[in-house]
């Protein structure tokens, strides 16, 4: 039989999962046995995805520096990277903005559906407001100073400090590219043969894919809020899915215009990628794959890869960005607000830099939210209001945050010559590894 590639597996999976949460949710302690028996296998899949990004940025980062040989060459790439990443961020609040402006979505809610929201929600909003009021308290260049980790061991113990590893991982890079290559080589071949070890690591886990996020998904099904909230706040998801979705096409025109690289070979390439971002909720989870498809199945040179997406996966959040806009304008129109062009502009400048500060988990978004809300003067406590359903609407934004990756770091491997015609798919797809 021939083998059914690994996008449509995944797709099986997360249908069947979908499948039998909702037939467990018929029976009387059908909740609780996916609960029990199903959902800790989603968990195990997640942990093991998480338990590789670490490593991962590790071993990719300081690989991906050392491998460019001189610092103006880094300076280049570095500058590249980030100017995209800042262009697609502020186009995304951008469209956020404009979409929530046109379509209103907050006008369509009820007096009676709020208070309910409001009174239902206050309490998850008040916790994620707690954790918000934290990373406000801080001065203003405290981003700056959370950058420096003063102990790379226990910085690589918390996987929210992305960051501080990706600065460490650089820093190292660098000063491997300063000594002489008799020197640096051993600590080069180490690094070289770690990645390896990792990308072998990602296809065993991928292999149990499909399982994952059956499990995931099933469980998501039996916790998933009544149909009524959904219905309530139709057309705010709407607006932002509406968002969610120019984003990707934006992309799409991008690689199509600027990498040359059909639309179907883009969203074919990454579409695991994709699909896992959506089960898991979680860039960070996703960034293994993502990094290993744009590698072997969009062509992008592993030089470029492998600086390029850890970053991306840590500080461009398009998907986020634009929830952001939207989220905010819409809470202000169900407390009949009329934010002025200058508080919006204002929303534009927090959102972006909100979505850099966002880590790469599920609900992480949410958190960020209460700042940009604060920032605008609109009640915080509005939170509560788009609680409901958060987390499908984040597995969403999921998504075109690492498409948004993708794109990028095809742009800057094409603007570099590092982008092949014909990649090889080496691993899943074709050469699953024989255990
Ligand atoms: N879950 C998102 C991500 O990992 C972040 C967010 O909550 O918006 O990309």
């Amino acid at each position: 039989m021939k083998k059914l590639a690994l996008h449509w597996k995944i797709m099986l999976g997360m249908l069947a999962g979908v499948v039998f949460g909702a037939i467990f949710t018929q029976f009387e302690g059908g909740s609780k046995l996916i609960i029990d028996w199903i959902k800790p296998f989603g968990t195990i899949f997640i942990n093991s995805l998480k338990l590789i990004a670490m490593p991962l940025i590790l071993g990719s980062l300081i690989k991906g520096v050392s491998d460019l040989k001189d610092i103006s060459k880094l300076s280049k790439m570095g500058g590249r990277t980030i100017g995209l990443y800042l262009i697609t961020t502020v186009l995304a609040v951008t469209i956020g903005l404009v979409l929530v402006n046109l379509i209103s979505p907050g006008s369509s809610i009820k007096e009676e559906t709020r208070k309910e929201l409001m009174l239902a929600y206050e309490d998850n909003a008040n916790a994620k407001m707690a954790v918000a009021a934290e990373q406000k308290d801080s001065g203003p260049l405290q981003a700056l100073v959370d950058l420096v980790p003063s102990n790379i061991f226990s910085a690589t113990t918390n996987n929210q400090n992305m960051l501080q590893v990706i600065f460490f991982a650089i820093f190292f890079g660098i000063g491997m590219i300063l000594l002489p290559e008799k020197k640096s080589n051993p600590v080069k071949l180490f690094f070289d043969s770690f990645n390896e070890v990792i990308l072998k690591l990602i296809d065993l886990i991928m292999l149990v894919a499909p399982f994952g996020v059956f499990a995931l998904l099933a469980a998501l099904v039996v916790e998933s809020p009544s149909l009524d909230l959904f219905q309530a706040l139709g057309m705010y998801a709407f607006t932002l899915l509406l968002g969610l979705a120019i984003m990707i096409g934006i992309y799409i025109l991008l690689v199509k215009v600027f990498a040359k690289k059909s639309p179907i070979f883009f969203m074919r390439g990454i579409s695991p990628a994709q699909l896992l971002a959506f089960s898991t909720s979680s860039s960070a989870a996703t960034l293994p794959v993502t990094l290993e498809r744009v590698e072997e199945h969009l062509g992008v040179d592993e030089e470029v890869a492998s600086f390029v997406l850890p970053i991306g996966a840590t500080i461009n959040m398009d998907g986020t960005s634009v929830y952001q806009a939207v989220a905010a304008v819409f809470i202000a129109q169900t407390f009949g607000m009329d934010l002025t062009l200058s508080a919006q502009l204002g929303i534009i400048l927090t959102a972006t830099l909100a979505s850099i500060g966002t880590a790469a988990v599920p609900g992480a978004g949410i958190v960020m939210l209460v700042i940009v809300l604060a920032q605008a003067g609109i009640p915080e406590v509005g939170l509560a209001l788009i609680f409901a359903i958060d987390r499908p609407l984040d597995m969403c934004r999921t998504v075109t945050n690492v498409t948004g990756d993708a794109a990028v770091s095809m742009l800057v491997a094409k603007s570099f010559g590092k982008l092949k015609d014909e990649p090889k798919p080496k691993n899943w797809d074709d050469n699953y590894p024989k255990i």
